[in-house]
């Protein structure tokens, strides 16, 4: 006999976002990476060339047709990250002391110490401001602005830098100037594809976001978007940490970048706060970075990064995700299976940690409602909740509870399917809207087998949550015996 496992058990709460690069280039891969567990697709634009991203985009479709479930896909604009140019040979050496110019008019290293940069920086930096180059690995402050586009520094510590190695630069004020011409001819190109989040990097405040938003809408586009957040200022206080997340969608907690730009030893509290903050305001946390780093080059993920990825579920994060080790790795299908096999048993084996309290949005209604449903749907030990949405909002209020039990949402709006693809416990389907669409899709899923019943009974408990807008979007709990 089989043994019928609870749906809550096998249903993760906590979703993977994978990044898509040289290592899944196929169509045969990117659908095991999908039909493994991955829930969202990222394509980084500090990467690749725009044919191979069309590609991309069309496999990761094909595949989510394939799975009958929605996938996000995400576009990861390179933002401020300011690199070096070619360097000569791919090897320059420095040593502490020495005097480096980075120059952007310079169209070719002639091996001497004045090195091509990809922005000009002489326009922006002030004289004693740190920049740290190769992810930190070389420290240097400014010396001196030698011209309109060339910049002294003095270097602080031994070591080399390569061509396109990325600078940091913590405490200098782009003054709401963080989108750069290629970030903004890439907005226009992704606008017309199939994007449903757009990630902005290198982030200050919420400004920043409210800007990028006019321009997506300038451009038509409905994308969601996400916050990442790593630079010094970003996190210097609690009060641009809660701006940035209330005009976002989501937040991607950016560990790499942030560790360089203000101390890794702030990344695991920044982390908490985030996953709690955006528990609060009901948008989508997503942890990023290094969380299989390992798995890059091995089969297996060291015990310290299999507890990060459980710290993550305990925590309540919506989302974590893959980078290098989906996009460049040796073993990308291998590190999925690892990551999914870790959430299922982090969150079918422990509490989440209560961080916060509450929920406390600013739609009260929505939060009471919520709140309501998923403690009816616990106490009476439904085997799903059911969400009928237009705009999403009612599943990310369910998921801002973090029920123990799967949140199934029905929408009309393909887009907002897939963008709850990264919300905590949803499933999202796409189906002509109706009022019963949500108890009819519940009987389909029976049917199909999808949903089953946690106690091995015939009949399924489910807790169904809907509105006619009179109140606030929702405003029905139902209980149905299906
Ligand atoms: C990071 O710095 O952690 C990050 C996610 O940014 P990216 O991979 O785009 O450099």
């Amino acid at each position: 006999m089989v043994e019928c496992l609870g749906m809550s058990k096998i249903f993760k709460r906590t979703k993977i976002l994978a990044t898509i690069g040289p290592a899944v280039s196929s169509e045969q891969q990117i659908r095991e990476l999908i039909m493994a567990g991955v829930n969202g697709c990222r394509l980084n634009f500090s990467h690749g060339d725009s044919e191979t991203r069309e590609k991309q985009i069309e496999w990761v479709r094909k595949a989510e047709r394939e799975k009958g479930r929605s996938v996000a896909m995400l576009q990861d604009l390179q933002g401020p990250k300011i690199r070096l140019g070619a360097i000569k040979d791919n090897h320059y050496d420095l040593k502490e002391g020495d005097e480096i110019v980075l120059d952007a008019s310079l169209k070719e290293h002639a091996g001497d110490n004045i090195l091509p940069v990809q922005y000009n920086l002489a326009t922006k930096v002030k004289v004693g401001e740190p920049i740290f180059i190769f992810d930190g690995k070389i420290r240097t402050h400014v010396a001196e602005i030698v011209s309109d586009t060339a910049i002294k520094l003095v270097v602080e510590n031994d070591g080399f830098v390569m061509s396109n190695k990325g600078l940091n630069l913590p405490d200098t004020d782009f003054g709401g100037d963080i989108l750069t011409p290629k970030d903004m001819a890439d907005i226009e190109w992704g606008a017309t594809r199939d994007f449903d989040y757009v990630a902005l990097s290198f982030v200050q405040c919420g400004d920043d976001i409210r800007k990028l938003r006019e321009i997506l809408q300038g451009h038509g586009s409905t994308a969601k978007i996400v916050a990442k957040i790593e630079t010094k200022k970003a996190v210097e206080s609690d009060e641009t940490l809660e701006d940035i997340v209330v005009a976002s969608d989501a937040i991607m907690v950016a560990r790499g970048d942030m560790a360089v730009e203000a101390g890794a030893e702030i990344v695991p509290i920044v982390q908490r706060k985030l996953v709690a903050m955006c528990r609060k305001h009901a948008k989508i946390c997503i942890v990023a970075t290094q969380t299989m780093g390992s798995m890059v080059d091995n089969p297996e993920p060291t015990r310290a990064e299999v507890s990060d990825v459980a710290n993550a579920v305990f925590q309540g994060a919506d989302v974590v995700m893959l980078s290098d080790e989906t996009a460049n790795g040796k073993y990308p299908l291998e590190t999925v299976k690892a990551m999914k096999k870790v959430i299922l048993y982090a969150q079918n084996n422990a509490e989440l940690q209560s961080i916060d309290a509450a929920p406390q949005s600013d739609n009260p209604n929505y939060d009471a409602l919520s709140a309501a449903a998923a403690r009816l749907a616990e106490q009476i030990e439904a085997d799903a909740i059911i969400c009928q949405t237009a705009s999403g909002a009612t599943a990310l209020a369910m998921a801002a509870q973090r029920p123990t039990l799967p949140i199934i949402t029905v929408t009309g709006n393909e887009q907002v399917a897939n963008q709850l693809a990264l919300a905590y416990a949803n499933s999202a389907f796409v189906r002509p809207y109706s009022e019963e669409f949500g108890l009819d899709l519940a009987k389909e899923l029976k049917e199909s087998g999808y949903l089953k019943s946690a106690k091995g009974a015939d009949e399924l408990v489910v807790v169904l949550v809907s509105g006619n807008r009179d109140f606030c979007g929702t405003d029905t709990i139902k209980i149905r015996q299906i």
